[in-house]
């Protein structure tokens, strides 16, 4: 075993355990995540063996909720036939701010060219929306009403990972970020520079329900330059269990908005 890893050039993939247990628990997944993504942010897993490790996570907690494709599918059907304007699924993430408050003109900040979670070396793309809040002391509390700006789950879903730590100097880009699983949509939302972050790796949240409060964590974040802001990626999750990146603009622009 030991051979194994000073071969492997110390890769972290060795000495981790794998998801193939079906006893596995959710909550085991979400520890494995949570030890996976810690890994990747550090570089200290190969983008090969994380890309393994990502999908059979994402395999396992498919499996975990068989029941949620017949779930979809009624919930569709329901829609079409109505007369009356479905309500959007989603929820918008800044409670008392809209679309109006995304930045750039129509979602244009998206770009998911050359995007690959497994490899924090690729840089350059930014397969996110980054909706800003009015901060000009950049104190993250927000100048109309003096107080900080809850950030809510767009979806209901299982928080798989979050990072709490974050310190002003750190390199990591994100900052204090949230990973929330969303079972009915198969997709993982991203939730970065969060100032306070108030679930738990294991948790169930609603739509709507209050995860963190908006702030400025993360190596750009923090810098003067960078308004306030949180940066909003999901990644859909492909059959083979690997991720994909999709715009959430669409989905932001007919959320509800939580006053
Ligand atoms: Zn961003």
């Amino acid at each position: 075993m030991c051979l194994l890893w000073l071969l492997s050039g110390g890769d972290l993939a060795a000495q981790v355990r794998l998801s193939n247990n079906p006893e596995e628990t959710v909550y085991n997944l979400c520890q494995d995540f949570q030890a996976l993504y810690t890994h990747i942010r550090e570089q200290s897993i190969s983008p090969d063996s994380a890309r393994t490790r990502f999908s059979a996570i994402m395999r396992a907690l498919r499996s975990r909720f068989p029941s949620v494709e017949s779930l979809q599918s009624d919930s569709s059907v329901v829609n079409s036939d109505s007369l009356h304007k479905p309500v959007s699924p989603f929820v918008f993430p800044l409670r008392g701010h809209s679309a109006s408050s995304i930045g750039g003109s129509r979602g244009e900040g998206y770009r998911a060219r050359g995007f690959d979670l497994f490899d924090f070396n690729v840089q350059g793309s930014h397969p996110a929306q980054d909706i800003f809040v009015r901060d000009r002391d950049q104190d993250s509390i927000e100048d109309r009403t003096g107080q900080p700006v809850d950030v809510l789950a767009m979806t209901s879903g299982l928080v798989i990972g979050i990072e709490t730590a974050w310190l002003p100097g750190s390199e990591y880009r994100g900052g204090n970020w949230i990973w929330l699983y969303d079972p009915l949509q198969h997709g993982l939302f991203y939730y970065a520079h969060n100032n306070a972050v108030e679930v738990l790796p294991g948790q169930w949240v609603k739509a709507g329900q209050k995860i963190a409060e908006v702030g400025r964590t993360g190596y750009n974040a923090f810098k003067t330059r960078s308004p306030t802001h949180l940066h909003l990626m999901y990644l859909r999750i492909l059959p083979n269990g690997l991720p994909e990146p999709r715009n959430t603009y669409d989905w932001l622009v007919v959320a509800q908005v939580m006053p």
